[in-house]
């Protein structure tokens, strides 16, 4: 999956050169990464629309439930689709409605297929039907990532609080656990969990030695959820704030750029021992901005950590990185040497993660524009924040933007069915 032929890092560097163009001039800055090293963050391969919970915030369309599940062979077409549009190495999220309602026999050979592909499939599930004997039957076909949902919206019988539920984020790391599955946890914040955010913290912190990513998603005013307008308290920088004081050190949140700086940030934490200590591991930004040009495409299994040390060692020394990486990571290590001593050199990277969906009524057309999640239809992908908006078009069939958006962009004086503003000067 991860070693590329060269027509295939050939078409990748012009999916790349694709992307530099579709990012708006503002943003072609020395810390984005797409167009740099990603063509995409990520692209969600929705393979049904059901699911077998109603959270009270939901991106999906009230008529989801009654909606059938599109056929084997248009998913594979799919994704077939991305892999052209955004080449090897793309992440793909196996995501619905929940994916496990989809007949396991389907979902092995979708998972299969993305990974034959050389994209890098992820299982994007609330975890109810993802037993360990699923997960090992998606790993021997190459699943990478499963990520969990679990949260309060869930709504799940006998859990009043983020804390008791990470009783179900326990037996779920434990069925993850030793399959080698890189383990994230999606949890929306909102009102109700907002208060809580330093636990969730603490628990990734001790179980950094299975989770690789927690991700927060800031409630958004879409969909079929009952409880809808976010509380002006809960922000991008509210929600860091607190994940930063609950890590004690300051993650690097605007180091790295995935696409429009309103959408997501993400921090790179190293957890020392059982999170004793934790240190902020990409706090210099030119020592990133080199990294993305070094390594633009070199592709990691993150599946396997001590490979991919080996893969980043053997890329360095190739293209005469080795010093200036030895110099970095040699200066952190000194500065934790203590810690890192006393636990007896356990240092796990745990990745924090926030995603800032859109409200469906006020979607920003420059972050749509410049968004680095999409989703693929029969026609190509588009943005998830216009997919969750306009969903039941999309879900009947629909493909490029609903009149609806297409007049709303036109009234902003944006092109209705590309990127960009309409005279807008020469990118
Ligand atoms: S436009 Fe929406 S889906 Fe795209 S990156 Fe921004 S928040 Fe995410």
């Amino acid at each position: 999956m991860y070693a590329y032929a060269h027509e295939e890092i050939a078409h990748l560097r012009q999916r790349l050169d694709w992307t530099r163009q579709r990012i708006s001039p503002e943003f072609r800055l020395p810390h984005q990464v797409l167009g740099a090293k990603r063509t995409i963050g990520c692209v969600a391969l929705e393979v049904t629309q059901r699911c077998n919970l109603d959270c009270s915030i939901c991106y999906l369309s009230p008529n989801s439930e009654s909606t059938p599940d599109i056929p084997l062979e248009t998913i594979m077409h799919r994704a077939q689709l991305i892999r052209e549009q955004y080449g090897v190495g793309t992440n793909v999220q196996i995501t619905g409605g929940d994916p496990t309602l989809r007949n396991h026999d389907e979902l092995v050979r979708i998972v299969k297929r993305v990974a034959e592909l050389k994209m890098v499939p992820s299982l994007f599930t609330n975890g109810i039907h993802a037993t360990r004997e699923l997960l090992t039957r998606l790993k021997e076909v190459g699943l990478v990532d499963v990520a969990f949902h679990v949260d309060l919206t869930e709504k799940r019988k006998g859990f009043t609080s983020e804390a008791q539920l990470c009783e179900v984020r326990s037996e779920y790391i434990e069925r993850a656990r030793g399959l080698g599955i890189n383990v994230i946890f999606n949890q929306t914040v909102f009102a109700r969990n907002f208060e809580e955010v330093p636990t969730l913290v603490g628990f990734y912190k001790q179980n950094a030695d299975v989770v690789g990513m927690a991700s927060f998603q800031l409630q958004a005013d879409t969909g079929r959820g009952l409880t809808r307008a976010r509380k002006q308290t809960i922000s991008l920088d509210t929600v860091g704030g607190t994940i930063d004081e609950a890590l004690g050190v300051k993650l690097s949140w605007e180091n790295v750029l995935f696409g429009h700086p309103k959408c997501h940030r993400i921090g790179y934490a190293g957890v020392i021992g059982d999170g004793e200590q934790v240190v902020d591991l990409f706090d210099d930004p030119a020592v990133l901005q080199d990294m993305l040009k070094v390594f633009d495409d070199i592709y990691l299994d993150r599946t396997r950590p001590r490979r991919a040390v080996g893969q980043v060692l053997e890329a360095a020394v190739k293209r005469g990185y080795l010093a200036p990486g030895l110099k970095y990571w040699g200066k952190r290590v000194a500065e934790n040497l203590p810690a890192i001593v006393k636990a007896r050199g356990k240092v796990r990277k745990l990745s924090f993660f926030m995603q800032n969906f859109q409200d469906r009524e006020r979607l920003d057309h420059d972050r749509v524009d410049n968004c680095s999640f999409h989703t693929v239809n029969d026609a190509g992908a588009i943005s998830m924040c216009v997919h969750n908006a306009y969903r039941d078009y999309y879900i009947q069939g629909g493909t490029g933007y609903p009149e609806e958006y297409q007049a709303w962009r036109l009234r902003d004086g944006y092109h209705p069915t590309e990127a960009g503003k309409i005279q807008a000067e020469a990118k």
